[in-house]
């Protein structure tokens, strides 16, 4: 934090936006003229409407090949969602997700993806609990673009 703290705003504005891959700026406060950073997260709540054509969670393997945080797998032991529970390897700090619980490898899809009969749109099985990177895609219209995720297209 102090390393944080002793970088001007636009260092740390560079570094967030490459890690995150959000478009971050650096704006003053109007009254105070402090110097703070601004994302394109209003942009995305005005105009991202997801179509639900399933290319997050189909082609890319990082949705449903990954870890998840402590407080997704605490969320699912507080609501007793051991359908859930049950496709998770916890190890070593890491909680991996979707192991199948019958072969205890990784999947090749997500086991909670459905095709909505008769179209060509997909749903979510636990979309009221699924994991905060699921919840978090994409994270800003460039990491939409760059994913092909065609939430921005409509
Ligand atoms: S790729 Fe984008 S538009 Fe398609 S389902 Fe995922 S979030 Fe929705
Ligand atoms: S948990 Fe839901 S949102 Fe996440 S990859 Fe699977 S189907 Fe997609």
């Amino acid at each position: 934090m102090d390393l944080l703290r002793s970088e001007p705003p636009e260092t740390i504005a560079e570094v967030y936006s490459k890690i995150e891959r959000v478009n971050v700026m650096v704006e003053k406060h109007p009254e105070t003229g402090v110097k703070g950073l601004e994302t394109d997260l209003m942009e995305m709540a005005q105009k991202f409407k997801c179509v639900q054509c399933g290319h997050c969670c189909i082609n890319l393997s990082d949705a449903y090949q990954t870890s998840v945080p402590d407080f997704d797998v605490s969320r699912w032991q507080y609501e007793k969602r051991y359908d859930i529970l049950e496709w998770v390897d916890s190890f070593a700090g890491l909680n991996d997700v979707w192991i199948s619980p019958k072969t205890h490898d990784s999947v090749d899809r997500c086991p909670w993806l459905r095709k909505l009969p008769g179209k060509d749109k997909y749903t979510c099985r636990i979309h009221e609990t699924k994991p905060i990177h699921c919840r978090d895609f994409p994270k800003s219209k460039r990491h939409a673009l760059d994913s092909g995720c065609r939430g921005f297209h409509t």
